[in-house]
């Protein structure tokens, strides 16, 4: 595997141990019927508690019987998930970083102890609701509200593209509080509480093994109880996508090391003119780039593991990582998928998928253009986004 500047070699032994056993299942349970999945449209549901087994959720934090591991071995991890399918790594993020995260930040005690071991075994699932209809590039905007009622809230509003709900138990779902100047709160509404409905998005095009759907919340009564009581306003979710764009930034360089590694092994196979078509410089030239950019990418993703491990890590660095690192996923996918010809265009070969599957990784979590204004912000202090 791609590694031009021995990374591996700063390895612990503990990250090397995640990263290998990523890999192994990987390469035994998911990859030989992830193309099915993916034409199918359907996600292999039974691996679900298999990467719950293997500590696979929120590996990163501590408490609750999580492994505390480091964020390297984190950042390794969705890299491997990532080489695989883009999907499979949507689904570690959204229950690790964006529901596990969230708990385990600002949960109550109760909270922690009723969700947390479940959410980490696999034997629930978590979503994260976000995103609505009407408001997608700026959440701050959302419509969904909560309302006091007697000792909880009732909730209205319809959250969209949110991976995972039609099949989670649980759905954390950020609503602006009514009764509190519109601050927004996070509220934990199980699925099968009266009012809640997921449907499911179909025919989509992209991320196509995965899951994704909306959340209708007509009239649904929770508890006081429901809420996330250690944060209000916009820094709750903003936080929990920091979470989850760090584990991107690194991901992505596994589906760009997936499409480079077919690649190379494609051009000293296929033969043209007498001879494999990476002896043609044309052929070189790609590989050479691809490698390069994808060598870059990792470097960015270790030193943002770095940052992070140190409490340095600010969320414009993720910007900067996420923006780089799944541009250049989706640039490299599609050399990739050109320099296997015909063939490249079908999906007994990753990179046409994993191409496809960066469109949405390029979209979601914040768009390239926000983070690209957010970098703006960053370096002139004048904000850009209206
Ligand atoms: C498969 C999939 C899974 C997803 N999973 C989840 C999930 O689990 N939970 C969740 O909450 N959300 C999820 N999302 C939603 C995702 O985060 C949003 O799609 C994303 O934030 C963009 O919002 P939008 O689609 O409404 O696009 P819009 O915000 O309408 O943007 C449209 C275009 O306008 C550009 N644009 C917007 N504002 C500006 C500006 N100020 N300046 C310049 N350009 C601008 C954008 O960059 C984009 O190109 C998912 C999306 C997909 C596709």
């Amino acid at each position: 595997m791609l590694d031009y500047f021995d990374l591996e070699s700063d390895l612990t032994e503990e990250e090397r141990m995640v990263r290998n056993t990523a890999r192994e299942f990987v390469s035994d349970r998911v990859r030989p019927d992830i193309g099915d999945h993916w034409l199918e449209g359907t996600f292999p549901k039974e691996i679900i508690t298999e990467m719950g087994e293997l500590g696979f959720y929120a590996p990163n934090l501590d408490g609750y019987g999580l492994p505390n591991l480091s964020e390297r071995a984190y950042g390794l991890l969705m890299q491997e998930l990532e080489a695989c399918d883009s999907g499979l790594r949507s689904m570690a993020s959204v229950q690790g970083a964006l529901v596990m995260y969230p708990i385990h930040a600002y949960g109550s005690d109760e909270q922690k102890e009723r969700y947390l071991p479940d959410l980490s075994a696999g034997e629930a699932i978590g979503c994260f609701g976000l995103t609505e209809p009407e408001h997608g590039s700026n959440p701050s905007a959302m419509e969904t509200h909560a309302e006091r009622d007697g000792d909880g809230y009732v909730l209205d509003g319809t959250k969209t593209w949110i991976t995972n709900s039609p099949i989670a138990d649980v759905a954390l779902v950020w609503a602006k509080d009514r009764s509190a100047d519109d601050t927004v709160r996070g509220f934990l509404v199980d699925t099968d509480t009266a009012g809640v409905t997921t449907n499911k998005i179909e025919e989509k095009l992209s991320l196509r093994a995965s899951i994704t759907g909306e959340i209708h919340l007509d009239d649904v009564h929770v508890e006081e109880s429901a809420v996330l009581p250690d944060v209000e306003g916009m820094k709750g979710p903003l936080s929990c996508l920091t979470q989850a764009r760090y584990g991107i930034a690194w991901g992505a360089v596994g589906a760009a090391r997936d499409c480079f590694e077919t690649a190379r092994e494609y051009a000293t196979e296929r033969e043209q003119f007498g001879g494999p078509i990476g002896r043609f410089q044309l052929q070189q030239e790609k590989l050479a780039e691809m490698a390069t950019q994808i060598t870059l990418a990792q470097l960015l993703a270790d030193r943002l593991a770095e940052l992070k491990e140190r409490g340095e890590m600010r969320p414009q660095h993720v910007s900067m990582a996420k923006r780089n690192n799944v541009r250049m996923a989706r640039d490299q996918s599609r050399i990739a998928r050109e320099m296997l010809g015909g063939n490249g265009i079908t999906a007994d070969y990753s990179p046409m998928r994993h191409m496809a599957n960066l469109e949405t990784v390029y979209t979601y979590e914040g768009t390239h253009d926000i983070h690209t204004l957010v970098l703006g912000e960053d370096l002139t202090g004048l904000q850009a986004y209206q």
